[in-house]
């Protein structure tokens, strides 16, 4: 493995190169939603300060630290997570295991490396962390994680070399779910994926896996095609029931429904696919654009606006009910 076998990331690519080059920092702090792949750069970047033989590209995969390393038991590199079920790092992991054992020397490497995911750790305990940063002792390398750096202190922030990682396109996100495609998933499918994800790959990696979520795509598809038919009873109460048992992933679901009405806009404007999101669905949208003459693309337009509205509202806090309906009666409005 080299920082060349991991997918996007150049610019960062680039200065963990520098990095590994110029060997006087002692500390360094990945900042990444969760989900970019953080621990695999930091590992990367771990593997080259204990390699003999480093280079620009990373480790070199072939010396003794290396090969300890790729085991995972490389007696010089020491791996921190947050605890389970915890969000941030206790303060018992830094006190009484971190701290005493930076003052022991490394074994084979000449260096001891510390791969420490801090989570949303308090900030009167980053205070410990940071005596320890201030002047850690010879050799001793800090590669810190977190999910957000404006939770560090300025002070730690001043001691570190920050790598923020950058949100992937969606061709390096369908490069990376193509590599990780053991179900055999279509083309199309992963495309679709690769745009739902936003930038995090992980988002992406986790949803293939997850069952529901295509399921839930079916009933928001159906929910939208049923609209220009629906009652008002059938839009209050079993639409409605629809979204709000799914307010913890609300944010998906309208996602989703905004990419709908997206490609029902696409299918109205030509007969080209080429920018449809959600390709299996192609006929029936046809055939619901030739039910459903008077659609125009105003009215289409004005439906995203309710869903968007909608999106805003929940992120506002308002009335979840209330909004919900208003989104639903705009959308029939638009779709009769
Ligand atoms: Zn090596």
């Amino acid at each position: 493995m080299s920082f060349s076998d991991l997918i996007g990331q150049d610019e960062l690519k680039e200065r963990l190169g520098i990095s590994i080059e110029q060997t006087s920092a002692q500390s360094f702090l990945f900042t990444a939603p969760a989900g970019m792949g953080k621990h695999m750069f930091a590992d990367e970047l771990a593997a080259s300060f204990v390699c003999s033989h480093p280079t620009r590209e990373g480790a070199c995969g072939k010396c003794n630290n290396c090969t300890y390393f790729r085991a995972g038991t490389h007696p010089d590199v020491r791996r921190y997570e947050t605890d389970k079920g915890k969000k941030s790092l206790s303060v018992a992991t830094i006190r009484e295991e971190i701290i005493p054992d930076t003052a022991v020397a490394s074994q084979i490497a000449g260096k001891k490396v510390y791969i420490v995911n801090i989570g949303n750790i308090e900030l009167k305990y980053q205070n410990l962390l940071l005596k320890v940063l201030e002047e850690p002792p010879k050799g001793v390398v800090f590669i810190l994680l977190c999910t957000d750096a404006s939770l560090v202190l300025p002070t730690i922030m001043s001691r570190v070399v920050e790598f923020k990682m950058r949100p992937y396109t969606e061709e390096e996100i369908f490069k990376i779910l193509s590599k990780h495609n053991e179900g055999d998933l279509p083309e199309d499918k992963l495309r679709f994926f690769s745009s739902f994800s936003a930038g995090i790959p992980g988002k992406g990696l986790t949803l293939i896996k997850d069952e529901d979520f295509m399921s839930e795509r079916d009933e928001v598809f159906e929910i939208l095609m049923k609209i220009p038919k629906r009652d008002y009873t059938g839009l209050m109460f079993e639409d409605f029931e629809f979204f709000s048992g799914r307010q913890e992933r609300i944010s998906d679901i309208l996602l989703l429904m905004m990419w709908f009405l997206g490609d029902l806009s696409s299918l109205l404007a030509s007969m080209d696919t080429k920018g449809v999101k959600n390709r299996d669905k192609v006929d029936r949208m046809r055939s619901f654009l030739s039910e459903n003459k008077g659609l125009t693309l105003k009215n289409i337009y004005n439906a995203s606006e309710a869903v968007t509205d909608f999106n805003r509202d929940v992120k506002a806090r308002v009335n979840f009910e209330a909004a919900c309906c208003t989104m639903l009666l705009k959308m029939k409005k638009e779709f009769t």
